[in-house]
């Protein structure tokens, strides 16, 4: 257990009964089971998986996700096309570079790092990826097949989330999950796996009525607001699982760190919980790594039924 965790738990709640879901292992596991795939891929036919990632612009913070993707997918084998733009990139350039990159069979997967400089429309750039190299998940082909429970390539972080939810719980029939937050990239995703593996699904929101009284009869709760601690220990039912999704940075007696949407310390009660960090951010690499692969294998597939139309 992270150092940082255990000085939380000690300091604040002596009997502290929950399990602390450890994303960062889980998501070590992930890429190992993906490098293997891929080495065999390799030793079995002439192509590989391929990432191309998009960065417009000198934000520190992208500039970080972009490299760390970078050396995560050159690490599981797959080959790794890096796009860097200068922030006065024009929106018909990066519409061209997305246009070349669906139009390149070497490349499976395309991500283009949000946020975007303002002057470009986020919105269009992600609409003009072909939806089977879409490994972010975003596109409205996506998230409407995602909605119907058709084949989608479904956004990282829910997927991680549920592939932790699903590690520990098993099978989630039946079971009341509140997703609070309802965002594109998370909070709606994630109501929608949860609807797939027929849990009963609230979703809140800004606006919802007495916030607490919904999460407390959750058996499980997602939180994904961005709000640092916002929700206490007295939300939570005794024996619940929680996912915090929350990354905020916060300076505290002099010193920054990072927490989550959930008072951890406050969580003793809960079934599991996972941590911030360490708990689904190393998840969201690993999926992003997963849906490349699953694109590749897609692509595949569509190149041999081809193979066998025109034969
Ligand atoms: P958004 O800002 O897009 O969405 C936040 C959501 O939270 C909105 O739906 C908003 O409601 C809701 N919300 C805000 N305040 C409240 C409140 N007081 N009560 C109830 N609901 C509220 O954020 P994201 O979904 O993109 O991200 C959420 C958090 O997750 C952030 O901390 C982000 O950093 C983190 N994150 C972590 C990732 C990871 O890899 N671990 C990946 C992506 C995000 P409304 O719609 O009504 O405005």
């Amino acid at each position: 257990m992270a150092g940082h965790i255990e000085a939380l738990i000690q300091a604040e709640q002596p009997i502290f009964e929950a399990d602390i879901i450890d994303g960062k292992a889980f998501a070590a596991g992930l890429t190992a089971r993906i490098k293997v795939e891929v080495a065999e891929i390799r030793s079995n036919c002439d192509k590989v998986p391929g990432l191309a990632v998009v960065l417009v612009g000198e934000d520190p913070a992208s500039s970080v996700y972009v490299a760390s993707k970078r050396r995560e997918t050159q690490a599981a084998g797959m080959s790794s096309f890096e796009h860097r733009l200068p922030d006065t990139t024009s929106q018909e350039d990066l519409m061209e570079l997305v246009r070349q990159l669906n139009a390149d069979p070497l490349v499976h997967g395309i991500l283009v790092q949000l946020p975007l400089p303002r002057h470009l429309d986020a919105d269009a750039v992600i609409e003009a990826i072909d939806p089977a190299k879409d490994v972010d998940g975003f596109h409205i082909a996506n998230a409407g097949k995602l909605a119907v429970g058709q084949n989608a390539l479904v956004p990282c972080t829910p997927l991680g989330c549920m592939m932790l939810l699903k590690d520990l719980l098993g099978d989630l029939t039946g079971l009341h999950a509140v997703v609070v937050g309802r965002s594109n990239i998370v909070g709606k995703p994630m109501a929608q796996l949860l609807l797939q593996e027929d849990c009963t699904v609230t979703i809140a929101h800004r606006h919802s009525r007495d916030l607490a009284s919904l999460t407390r009869t959750a058996d499980i709760v997602v939180v994904a607001v961005g709000r640092p601690e916002m929700v206490r220990g007295d939300w939570i039912k005794p024996g619940a699982t929680v996912i915090d999704v929350g990354i905020n940075r916060v300076v505290q007696d002099g010193r920054s760190r990072l927490v989550g949407d959930v008072a951890f310390a406050e969580m003793g009660h809960a079934r599991a919980i996972t941590p911030v960090p360490g708990g689904v951010g190393p998840m969201t690499i690993g999926c992003l790594l997963s849906n490349t692969l699953e694109a590749f294998r897609r692509a595949q597939a569509r190149d041999r039924a081809s193979a066998k139309e025109n034969s």
